[in-house]
């Protein structure tokens, strides 16, 4: 995914800095850098990620409707180590920026109307590639640097029987999106 990082470092800067000031900012420095700050920037670390049944059924009605990636701002809160995704809301996304491997949102959750965001969600609709790393290695996906570049607290991607996320200490983690019995991990608490 290519997540309009442009328009994200604009968001976290707004309260603090003009954005021309940040950009050139932003820009005169190394990546290794910026990464490492944007990693910060989240605050809260989610070790565990808790998706809400209808969280959970708009993902999977999604997921096999569309053949091209589609974005989702995930809506919840975080208590203490753990974020509750109450609802998905759908991002903007122009459909012509929907592809098969890859999607670009309009704007941020928050200019879209979706207050609470704590993340973005997209799908990988082949199931494929699902991953922040390149496996076995530290080297950063395209989605991970996405990530390290918003401020959001997480990020997830969708790949059919399962959703494989990230928060701010940069480790990826997954959860089943298969709701059967013994699917301990992720079932919100009704
Ligand atoms: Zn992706």
């Amino acid at each position: 995914m290519q997540v309009a990082p442009q328009r994200f470092r604009t968001h976290v800067a707004r309260a603090a800095i003009a954005a021309a000031g940040l950009m050139a900012l932003l820009n005169a420095r190394p990546e290794s850098t910026r990464l490492a700050e944007a990693a910060g920037a989240g605050g809260a670390v989610a070790r565990k990620l808790i998706l809400s049944d209808q969280a959970r059924r708009y993902l999977a009605l999604q997921y096999r409707s569309y053949p091209t990636e589609f974005m989702g701002c995930m809506i919840g809160e975080a208590h203490g180590g753990a974020v509750v995704v109450r609802r998905i809301a759908p991002a903007d996304v122009d459909p012509a920026q929907s592809a098969p491997t890859h999607v670009v949102p309009t704007t941020s959750c928050e200019q879209a109307g979706w207050a609470g965001t704590v993340g973005v969600i997209h799908s990988h609709p082949d199931g494929q590639h699902c991953w922040y790393y390149f496996p076995g290695t530290e080297v950063l996906s395209s989605d991970g640097q996405s990530f390290a570049r918003q401020p959001y607290a997480l990020d997830a991607i969708m790949c059919g029987d399962r959703v494989v996320w990230i928060s701010r200490d940069m480790s990826e983690r997954q959860l089943s999106t298969v709701s059967a019995s013994g699917q301990a991990n992720g079932r919100a608490p009704l």
